[in-house]
């Protein structure tokens, strides 16, 4: 029983590893390169938590692809393009929500920038981003981020989903090569040439159904 929970174990391990490693190299294997992109559409407030000084959100887009969903939310657009990108009193603000992973959404990561002048800057809060950037930062570049957080629920059914495949895929070579062993008559679990008689000699496998009278 014990043995059992561990295999269940490794199993959603695996599961887990294959899950984050495909949300990670979404970003790269898309490099920006959006399948679907929506601007100007309806949107209420910044898609994630914004330093309380920022101005409320005025311009929404969205951006997705397989396994990509981003919602971008600017302020001071308007202000910006009148005095032509160039003026310093004019802040841009922009805040972007990604999420990635397949087949469901399972890590995210939040991008916030400002824009002054011809100076674009990543905004932190504290030592640790959501999500952190690799390599140059440029606007608008979140192929270059890799989401540290999880999205729970698709986290969740992803790691299940690939650990249940990585069970099928072990299980299935297992069978295959038990049922090779047997037909050369060799131990079906551990290879050993037992010659035909009940017992192997190596492993204690039975030929017997277990339970059967010997
Ligand atoms: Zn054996």
């Amino acid at each position: 029983m014990r043995r059992a929970w561990k295999r269940v174990g490794i199993y959603l391990l695996i599961g887990l590893i294959v899950n984050v490693a495909i949300a990670w190299m979404i970003p790269t294997v898309l490099r920006g390169n959006w399948f679907n992109a929506k601007y100007d559409i309806e949107g209420q407030s910044w898609p994630v938590s914004v330093p309380a000084d920022w101005p409320p959100a005025e311009y929404w887009s969205s951006m997705s692809a397989v396994g990509y969903d981003g919602v971008t939310a600017m302020a001071n657009l308007d202000d910006l393009a009148r005095t032509r990108r160039l003026d310093p009193s004019v802040v841009l603000y922009v805040a972007t929500r990604h999420a990635y992973g397949l087949p469901f959404h399972a890590m995210t990561a939040r991008q916030l920038q400002t824009q002054q002048g011809r100076s674009i800057r990543e905004v932190d809060e504290g030592p640790f981003y959501r999500g952190f950037a690799v390599g140059l930062l440029h606007y608008p570049a979140p192929y270059r981020r890799i989401a540290l957080f999880p999205l729970w629920p698709g986290c969740i059914a992803n790691t299940l989903i690939y650990g249940l495949l990585a069970w099928l895929v072990v299980s299935a070579a297992r069978r295959w090569r038990m049922a090779r062993r047997r037909k050369s008559r060799l131990c079906p679990t551990c290879g050993y040439d037992y010659a035909n008689l009940d017992v192997c000699p190596e492993c204690g496998w039975s030929s017997q159904q277990p339970g059967s009278p010997a």
